[in-house]
């Protein structure tokens, strides 16, 4: 069934601080989802995060998990729709039960549009979408705060989302998480993804920063950019030992600023 394929969810290993610039979402998230008294479970019923791909709306998911220690099922809405007839609202039901018995949960939606479109338009499979909406909008409606089950959504269409969903005790929140532009963001988002590198002494992000030629990118470019330096660095220490000789447990992998610079061109 669609549950088996979902498997157990698990408190994330996501922490806050891999989310790298978005301080004024943040803060945001931090001050409207946990309260003072946050013992008592997530402030709100639901929140949809939306923006282009990329910005760190999966990433940012799972750090809310991680941090009020909330177990994280993940959902991506085409892979829950299904052909036969009343399959799919089954699936909705099949999600919520599961999270019900996994409380506290966080239920993460993400490609909402795909699975909450407008209701009523008129379409082939409009009418099984209908379905599809009410279900999702039912099942909302069952859980109370006091199961420990909240809903985060994300996507990068909001305008296509059934507004019903979005009323209040539903995804009565909605957060923007954008490309970044400033210097100081993109320093944080590579502070971020570097976290657990050894840099060399001469990387400056600053620098990496002000030679880069976009104006504005998202973590997910950033992701690249680091990953590919990191590979790189790794793939000349196994040149550099396999010629000289040393042991490879003597050497770590550095990332120089070279590296850096090689793989943001
Ligand atoms: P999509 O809309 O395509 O699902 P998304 O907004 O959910 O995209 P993520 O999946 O969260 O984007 O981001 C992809 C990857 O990019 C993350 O796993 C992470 O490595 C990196 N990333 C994105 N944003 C950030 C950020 N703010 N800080 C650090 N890493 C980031």
């Amino acid at each position: 069934s669609y549950a088996d394929s979902i498997g157990a969810p698990e408190i994330p290993n996501v922490t806050w601080d891999d989310v790298g610039g978005l301080t004024d979402l943040k803060e945001e998230i931090l001050s409207s989802l946990f309260t003072p008294l946050s013992s008592q479970g997530l402030s709100r019923s639901g929140l949809l995060l939306h923006g282009p791909p990329g910005t760190g709306k999966t990433l940012l998911a799972k750090a809310i998990a991680t941090e009020c220690k909330y177990n994280f099922l993940s959902v991506k809405g085409p892979e829950l729709l299904n052909m036969y007839v009343g399959q799919s609202e089954k699936n909705v039901r099949e999600v919520f039960a599961r999270a019900r018995e996994s409380a506290p949960c966080i239920v993460f939606f993400d490609e909402l549009d795909s699975l909450a479109p407008k209701r009523g338009q008129s379409g082939g499979s409009g009418s099984v979408m209908d379905r599809v909406v009410s279900q999702l909008l039912a099942e909302m409606d069952g859980i109370q705060k006091s199961t420990g089950v909240f809903i985060l959504a994300a996507t990068n269409r909001p305008d296509l989302i059934d507004s019903a969903l979005l009323r209040p005790g539903r995804l009565d929140k909605m957060l923007f998480v954008g490309r970044c532009d400033d210097n100081e963001s993109k320093i944080n988002i590579l502070k971020a993804l570097t976290r657990k590198f050894k840099l060399a002494a001469d990387v400056d992000f600053g620098k990496l920063v002000e030679q880069l030629p976009l104006r504005s990118v998202t973590g997910a470019d950033f992701y690249g950019v680091c990953s590919n330096a990191w590979l790189n660095a790794a793939r000349q220490l196994i040149k550099s030992t396999d010629s000289d000789g040393v042991s490879q447990e003597d050497q770590s992998v550095i990332v120089t600023m070279e590296h850096l610079r090689m793989a943001m061109k």
